[in-house]
C-alpha cells in the first residue's frame, strides 16, 4: 500500500528501530512510546486489522512475536511485566490502518495497564448483550 506508513517503514523508505525481523513480521519501537521499550509488532504485508483476512498463521506468529519481545523488555529493560494492545478502527484508537500489537513494558511504580472505568451495567442490561452476541 503506498501511503501506508507502515508499508513504508518495512519497505525500508521511512527509517526506523527494528529489533526483530523474519519473513513475515517485524517489531519496530514505537515513536511515541508510553513507556521505554514501547514496540510495534506488525506484518510485513498489509492488512488494515485483525478482522481483514490475516491468515491464522501470521496471526498466530504476529503474537508469538509479541510476547517474545515482551519477555525481551523484562529480561534486557528491567521490565516488571507488559501489556499487548491491539486496537481495530478508529474509534477504538486506531490511527495508522496496517495491522500492529502493541508491546508496552511496565515498571515497578509506573502505570500498570491501558485503562478503562469498568461500570456497572446490571443483569439485565448484560443478559441483553449476552442474547446478541452468543452463538
Ligand atoms: P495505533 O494508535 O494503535 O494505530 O498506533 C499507532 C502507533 O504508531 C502510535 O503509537 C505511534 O506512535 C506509532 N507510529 C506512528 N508513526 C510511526 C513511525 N514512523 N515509527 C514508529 N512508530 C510510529
Ligand atoms: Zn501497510
Amino acid at each position: 500500500m503506498d501511503n501506508c506508513i507502515f508499508c513504508r517503514i518495512i519497505a525500508g523508505e521511512i527509517p526506523s528501530m527494528r529489533i526483530f525481523e523474519d519473513d513475515d513480521c517485524i517489531a519496530t519501537l514505537d515513536i511515541g512510546p508510553a513507556s521505554k521499550g514501547h514496540t510495534l509488532v506488525m506484518p510485513k504485508n498489509h492488512y488494515a486489522d485483525v478482522t481483514d483476512g490475516v491468515p491464522e498463521a501470521l496471526l498466530g506468529k504476529l503474537l508469538k512475536t509479541a510476547a517474545k519481545i515482551g519477555a525481551r523488555q523484562i529480561e534486557k529493560l528491567g521490565a516488571a511485566g507488559f501489556n499487548i494492545v491491539q486496537n481495530n478502527g478508529e474509534e477504538a484508537g486506531q490511527t495508522v490502518r496496517h495491522l500492529h500489537i502493541h508491546v508496552i513494558p511496565r515498571y515497578e511504580g509506573g502505570p500498570k495497564m491501558v485503562g478503562w472505568e469498568p461500570t456497572d451495567p446490571g443483569m439485565d442490561a448484560l443478559q441483553k448483550v449476552y442474547e446478541v452476541l452468543k452463538d
